[in-house]
C-alpha cells in the first residue's frame, strides 16, 4: 500500500518502496518547515508546519503557502536513489498540544488507545484549552461488551501504557464509546475538543 498526499496545493507527492515519508518533486515546490507560533524556519528532523512554494507555476504562484500540517522534512539520501526531500505529515498545527514542551499529536495517541481489547475502536478525543497545558486530558471510549476488569483498572492499565510512551502529567476520563459515537462515525469523532 502507497499513500499519497497533497504539497501544499502545489503538487502532489506519494511515498517511495521506502515507505519512509512522502518525495517532495523539488524541482517544482521549494519546501521548509517552520516554527507555528515563531514561523522561523526548524532544522531538518525536528517538527514544523509544512510551508510551500510553487518553482514554475505562473497561474497560481503560491508563496510560501502555509499548509497548516506539522511535518519533519529529511534530506539524508533515500534508499530507493531519489534525491528529492522526504517529508512525513504529522497531523494539523491546530492539534498540537504542548504538554511540559512536549508536542502531543492526535496520530500518536491512536496508536497507544488501539492497543487494549476494549479500546481497540480506538475512539478519543484530546480535550484541549490551549495549545500550551500541564497535564494531557484524554476520554477515551471502551466497548462495554469487552470490559474484563472493572473500569478503574482499565484506566490504569490505560494511564501506565499511555505515561511510559509520552512521559507526560495525564488525566484519562473513560465513557461508554456509543456516547463518542453520537458525535459521528470514527473517522468523524473530532479528536481534539475545547471541552
Ligand atoms: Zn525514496
Amino acid at each position: 500500500m502507497f499513500e499519497t498526499t497533497s504539497l501544499g496545493d502545489v503538487a502532489g507527492a506519494t511515498e517511495c518502496r521506502m515507505h519512509d515519508g512522502f518525495h517532495a518533486y523539488e524541482d517544482i515546490a521549494f519546501i521548509e518547515a517552520i516554527d507555528p507560533v515563531t514561523r522561523q524556519p526548524v532544522p531538518d528532523g525536528e517538527v514544523g508546519e509544512l510551508v510551500v512554494t510553487t518553482l514554475v507555476d505562473r497561474m497560481a504562484p503560491l508563496i510560501r503557502y502555509a499548509t497548516g500540517d506539522l511535518t519533519t522534512i529529511d534530506r539524508s539520501p533515500c534508499g530507493c536513489g531519489r534525491n528529492h526531500a522526504r517529508f512525513k505529515v504529522l497531523g494539523r498545527a491546530s492539534d498540537q498540544i504542548l504538554i511540559e514542551g512536549r508536542s502531543i499529536l492526535p496520530r500518536e495517541i491512536m496508536s497507544l488507545v488501539e492497543v487494549h481489547t476494549e479500546t481497540r475502536g480506538a475512539l478519543f478525543q484530546i480535550v484541549r484549552t490551549d495549545r500550551e497545558m500541564a497535564t494531557l486530558r484524554l476520554r477515551v471510549g471502551y466497548d462495554v461488551s469487552r470490559l474484563t476488569s472493572p473500569e478503574a483498572s482499565l484506566r490504569l492499565r490505560l494511564h501506565d501504557q499511555i505515561f511510559a510512551a509520552l512521559g507526560v502529567p495525564l488525566a484519562i476520563e473513560l465513557l461508554d464509546e456509543q456516547e463518542l459515537l453520537k458525535l459521528g462515525p470514527p473517522h468523524k469523532i473530532p479528536r481534539v475538543t475545547k471541552a
